[in-house]
């Protein structure tokens, strides 16, 4: 049986398992769809506007055997909390909640030693329910830090001027460039490697001249960033993965 209950339904996996399923009216869509989510612990019912609802909550319970593998078989979700480790720019850093401290957030250490090189600490001072947040604070403006000068910097090398830049904890794209000169990007980006990084900020400045990805798209991002294809298949292989966290 599947319940309807304002925008959440809940459906019966062949175990016995209820699973909630997020839905989503939409203008767009041309039919019924289930899907996950990016960061893959949740799944999403999209019910084109003005279609049966009834029928669309019969298709997602047809659908709970597939849900229930593939919900399975997601990795697991990485929360901020002590302990806790995070890519940021290729390397990894941990998490320390240090509630004994008044210094905000900082990052410390990973200095290479006779013993190793360990993890670069980043310290959260605080209590303990607002660490979550300070860290994903911290990284948007990490994110920010890294991205703004990068962006800027391809666009001038193209003669062109980039009007804003915001830093957004979008689902579906990693970056986009609007037709005001604006660009924005993904904070999650601060959780890849720079290049990619990096490549995503060349590719929504090399949009400011070609606002297509026309083989002369492609050869403009490959002028300021060389070869660009290993960052886009490593966005498409590991991209979901920096959904996870937080
Ligand atoms: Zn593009």
């Amino acid at each position: 049986m599947a319940n309807l209950d304002s925008d959440t339904i809940t459906v019966t996996a062949p175990n016995g398992e209820d699973l909630v399923v997020a839905v989503k009216i939409s203008g767009r869509a041309k039919r019924v769809g289930l899907r996950l989510d990016p960061a893959g612990d949740r799944a999403v019912l999209t019910v084109p506007w003005g279609a049966p609802l009834d029928r669309a909550v019969r298709f997602a319970q047809d659908q709970a055997g597939w849900l229930a593998r593939n919900l399975a078989k997601q990795p697991q979700r990485i929360a901020f909390e002590d302990g806790a480790v995070i890519p940021m720019l290729g390397r990894e850093i941990r998490v320390r909640h240090r509630p004994d401290q008044r210094r905000g957030v900082w990052l410390q250490g990973g200095e290479a030693t006779l013993d190793g090189a360990p993890l670069p600490e980043l310290c959260v001072s605080g209590e303990a329910d607002h660490l979550a947040r300070r860290v994903t604070d911290w990284l948007k403006r990490r994110a920010r830090e890294e991205i703004s000068p990068r962006a800027r910097a391809h666009a001038r090398a193209l003669d062109r001027r980039v009007a804003k830049i915001s830093i957004r904890d979008t689902t579906s794209r990693w970056g986009s460039c609007s037709s005001r000169a604006g660009l924005s990007f993904s904070w999650r980006l601060v959780l890849a490697p720079e290049d990619v990084l990096d490549y995503v900020c060349a590719h929504e400045a090399a949009h400011l001249v070609e606002m297509n990805h026309s083989p002369a798209f492609w050869r403009l991002v490959g002028d300021l960033v060389g070869d660009w294809e290993p960052h886009r298949r490593w966005l498409k292989r590991h991209g979901a993965e920096l959904h996870r966290y937080g």
